[in-house]
């Protein structure tokens, strides 16, 4: 162990806290700058699937306790997918080899929420919310000193970019790695469970010309917040929920230009002639929660110099989220970065472990985002 030098982590998403987790278990000093004035400030999506990486991740962040309580946190209903098409008849169609359904340690989902406020646990006092990160400057050859919204500072080793597809950080220390616009979107929300919604319960992938919408049933376990009180760790309660996501280019969706349009209009056109379950589910509501995002494109293949910055998670290998590896590949860069910085034996080692890291997160973020692709042809045609 050695406590010596300090991270500083932008962003409390789920790859920025897992970093602060990992630390926080090798006893290295760290403070996380997040610009929401809370963790419930916005809701950053809602479910997520979690792999055996994600997973093996997490379980080397934190306490054996704490992955016990994640292991209850997840969804009760099976997520197997069924494949059907508009009229809700099954066909034939193979899963993106990402999605791990049977033998070996295979996919949870969990609601992210749920996921974020399990890895706060213990760090409450370090995670700083309603600062933004602006820009940083080198102090002597070691040392950064990171500036941020509220014309406030502070003096760091390390600094860590997790803040996402949009990330200052990196537009900062790699212009160049700016994502590119690959013309498809996601557009997702949530709905009344599928024993509501007139579905069967489950997750369905429907498969319709040149997109794709997947439909997953969100079901928790009722005493999840008493059980995990017990173990110190406040969790929300969660109703149970019908997830809904759908894949396509903008232009086979006739979406606009401004995505943050209300969807609800263009999402009627799109499930016109779909099976009007399918057509209810999606259009249900009054439109609150539904987000409609571009895809993009991370650049790990980008270098950087050499020195005390780096990034991780969709800060520099964002996604199409059909995969279901972004979340992922950001937990995994988490824990071999805290790795990686744990077997440093001081701070004059901080540069070669950065280094080492990125060479390794760079390989990961390129194959993820090569296999989320392949996914998202698969799936959607697009
Ligand atoms: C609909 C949908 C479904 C998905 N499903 C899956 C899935 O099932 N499995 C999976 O593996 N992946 C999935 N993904 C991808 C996954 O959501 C992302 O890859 C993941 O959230 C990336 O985590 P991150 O920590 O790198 O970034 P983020 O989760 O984007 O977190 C970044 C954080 O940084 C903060 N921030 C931004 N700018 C600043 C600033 N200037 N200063 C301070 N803080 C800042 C943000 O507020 C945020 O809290 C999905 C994505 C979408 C859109």
């Amino acid at each position: 162990m050695d406590d010596t030098f300090h991270i500083t982590i932008i962003g409390a998403g789920l790859g920025g806290l897992c970093l602060a987790q990992s630390l926080r278990h090798a006893g290295i000093r760290f403070d996380v700058f997040e610009r929401d004035d809370a963790l419930d400030q916005r809701a950053q999506g809602y479910r997520i699937r979690i792999d055996a990486a994600g997973q093996h991740a997490l379980s080397r962040a934190w306490t054996p306790e704490m992955d016990s309580i994640f292991h209850l946190a997840v969804s009760q209903a099976t997520p197997n997918a069924r494949f059907l098409d508009t009229n809700l008849v099954p066909v034939n169609a193979q899963a993106p080899d990402s999605w791990q359904e049977d033998g070996g340690p295979h996919d949870v989902s969990i609601h992210r929420q749920t996921l974020r406020e399990l890895l706060m646990t213990g760090i409450e006092d370090r995670v700083h919310f309603g600062q933004a990160f602006e820009h940083y400057e080198s102090i002597d050859d070691d040392r950064l000193r990171v500036a941020l919204g509220n014309e406030t500072s502070i003096e760091t080793d390390v600094l860590v970019g997790a803040d996402g597809v949009n990330s200052r950080v990196r537009a900062q220390l790699a212009p160049m790695a700016a994502p590119t616009t690959t013309g498809a979107v996601c557009i997702y929300g949530k709905t009344t469970p599928s024993s509501r919604a007139g579905l069967p319960e489950g997750t369905h992938v429907i498969l319709a010309d040149g997109c794709a919408a997947i439909l997953e049933d969100m079901r928790f376990r009722s005493d999840l917040p008493s059980i995990a009180q017990g173990h110190g760790c406040r969790l929300s309660h969660v109703d149970d929920y019908l997830y809904w996501a759908l894949v396509g280019t903008r232009w086979r969706l006739g979406l606009p230009d401004d995505l943050s349009v209300d969807a609800r209009p263009f999402l009627a056109r799109i499930a016109m002639t779909w099976h009007p379950t399918l057509r209810d589910a999606l259009c249900d509501g009054d439109g609150t929660g539904i987000a409609m995002l571009p895809i993009r494109l991370g650049r790990p293949d980008v270098a950087w110099p050499r020195g005390r910055v780096t990034l991780l998670g969709d800060a520099i290998h964002a996604m199409s989220p059909a995969g279901g590896r972004g979340a992922n590949t950001a937990l995994e860069d988490a824990a071999s970065l805290a790795a990686a910085l744990a077997r440093t034996s001081g701070c004059r080692d901080l540069s070669s472990a950065l280094e080492s890291y990125d060479t390794a997160m760079r390989a990961r973020g390129h194959e993820a985002i090569a296999v989320s692709q392949a996914g998202t042809e698969r799936l959607s045609g697009v």
